[in-house]
């Protein structure tokens, strides 16, 4: 069984070996987002469960890499889950130029946000709401899509392979 990579900003980045993985996860590069049940490695020190997918604790950068795909779970990670507006803790994205408004689906237009200042917030702009963001926000730079379509995909990957796409 193999083990799906996500880079820190949860970008499907690579397929390992389940050894390789526990290396990673051993070794504080990584920690396990899921887990494949009943069917543990048993190493030196006992039973580790087999990770399906790891995320990286790091940003992995790739040279001449294209654009970081982005994700919900990229944009809340790369504001360290605080609202982009108060500062609070953050469950959601916002458009900074509201879609309804042609704004873009962008690591640039995208934001880290609030329940609450999303609310309030709706369809209007920052400076209509007299607002100022306290971040720039900014592409992650590195990670690439480098998971191949000849891989063969676990299930479990599947809903972080979605998040990218
Ligand atoms: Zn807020």
């Amino acid at each position: 069984m193999r083990t799906l990579v996500l880079n820190a900003g949860y970008e499907p980045l690579a397929v390992v070996s389940f050894k390789r993985a526990l290396v990673l996860v051993m070794n504080d590069k990584a920690t396990v987002v899921e887990h494949i049940r009943d069917e543990p490695v048993w190493g030196a020190t006992g039973a580790y469960d087999r990770p399906a997918v790891i995320l990286l604790t790091r940003y992995v950068r790739v040279p001449g890499s294209r654009r970081v795909p982005v994700t919900r779970r990229g944009v809340l990670r790369r504001d360290g889950h605080r609202c982009g507006y108060c500062g609070k803790s953050a469950s959601t994205i916002d458009h900074i130029l509201p879609r309804s408004r042609g704004g873009a689906d962008s690591w640039e237009n995208l934001v880290a946000c609030c329940l609450r200042c999303n609310n309030v917030k709706g369809d209007r702009t920052p400076q209509e709401m007299a607002w100022e963001l306290r971040v720039t926000p900014q592409p992650p730079r590195g990670g690439q899509w480098t998971v191949r379509g000849t891989e063969r995909s676990d299930p479990r990957w599947e809903p972080y392979l979605a998040l990218a796409a």
